[in-house]
C-alpha cells in the first residue's frame, strides 16, 4: 500500500514548487521566449522525446531547426537535456538543431546534467529554463532547483497529447486546484506564460511562483 500513501503527506507548497510548471503552453512554438529573456534567462534546455521530436516518428518537425536559430539570435544559449541512453540519437538530433547537448542518459528527475549546464556555461539556476512534457521528470527535475520550467502539451503535428504525470500526482494537483491540463470550470485549454498562472488556481501558486523570481 505504500504507492496509495505516496502523496499524501506532501504539503501544498512542496506541490506548488516541484511540480506546478512557471509556463504551460501547447507547443515549443508558442513559448514566450522574449519573456523569459526579459526576466534574466541565458539557457534554455529543452528535453528531445515528445517536446521537440514526437517519439510516434521520430522525425524532426521541419520548424525545429528554426526555432533554435531563432532563439540563438535572441541572445540565448541552448541545449538539448535528454533522458534518451541512446547517444548517437541525441548527438544526432543536436547537429541537425545545431545546438549543444548534455550527456546521455540524463536521468532527470535527477539535477546531474542541469548541474552541468550550470557549469558548462557558468550561470546560476535562475539564468536558466527548462523545457519538457514531462511533469515528473522536466517539471519535478528542474523546478526545486529554481530553474524556471516549460510543459509543453502537443509535439510536431501528432494529435494527442504528450504530458507525462503520475496518475497520482495529477489527482492531487487537480484535487487542490493546483494546476490541470483543461481549465478550472471552463470549457477549453488554459495556458499560460512566465508571470501568470491558471485562472481558477490556488492563490498560493501565484504567490510561491513570485517569490521564485525574486
Ligand atoms: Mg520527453
Amino acid at each position: 500500500m505504500a504507492q496509495d500513501g505516496m502523496y499524501k503527506d506532501w504539503e501544498i507548497e512542496k506541490l506548488i514548487k516541484w511540480y506546478v510548471p512557471d509556463v504551460y503552453q501547447p507547443s515549443i512554438y508558442r513559448i514566450d521566449f522574449e519573456k523569459l529573456r526579459e526576466r534574466g534567462i541565458e539557457l534554455i534546455t529543452f528535453d528531445l522525446d515528445d517536446t521537440i521530436v514526437p517519439t510516434a516518428t521520430n522525425h524532426m518537425p521541419a520548424p525545429a531547426p528554426s526555432l533554435m536559430s531563432d532563439l540563438k539570435k535572441l541572445g540565448f544559449k541552448v541545449m538539448l537535456i535528454s533522458n534518451s541512453e541512446n547517444e548517437k540519437k541525441v548527438k544526432r538530433f543536436a547537429e541537425k538543431l545545431n545546438v549543444e547537448y548534455s550527456i546521455a542518459g540524463a536521468m532527470k528527475p535527477s539535477g546531474k546534467s542541469f548541474e552541468e549546464a550550470k557549469k558548462r556555461y557558468s550561470l546560476e539556476e535562475k539564468q536558466i529554463a527548462h523545457v519538457g512534457n514531462s511533469i515528473m521528470n522536466d517539471v519535478g527535475g528542474a523546478n526545486p532547483l529554481g530553474i524556471t520550467t516549460c510543459l509543453i502539451r502537443y509535439v510536431g503535428n501528432v494529435g494527442h497529447n504528450v504530458i507525462k504525470v503520475d496518475k497520482e500526482l495529477k489527482a492531487e494537483l487537480k484535487k487542490r486546484e493546483l494546476w490541470q491540463k483543461h481549465h478550472i470550470g471552463q470549457k477549453g485549454d488554459q495556458y499560460y506564460q512566465l508571470g501568470e498562472t491558471q485562472k481558477g488556481s490556488s492563490p498560493r501558486v501565484a504567490e510561491i511562483k513570485e517569490q521564485k523570481r525574486v
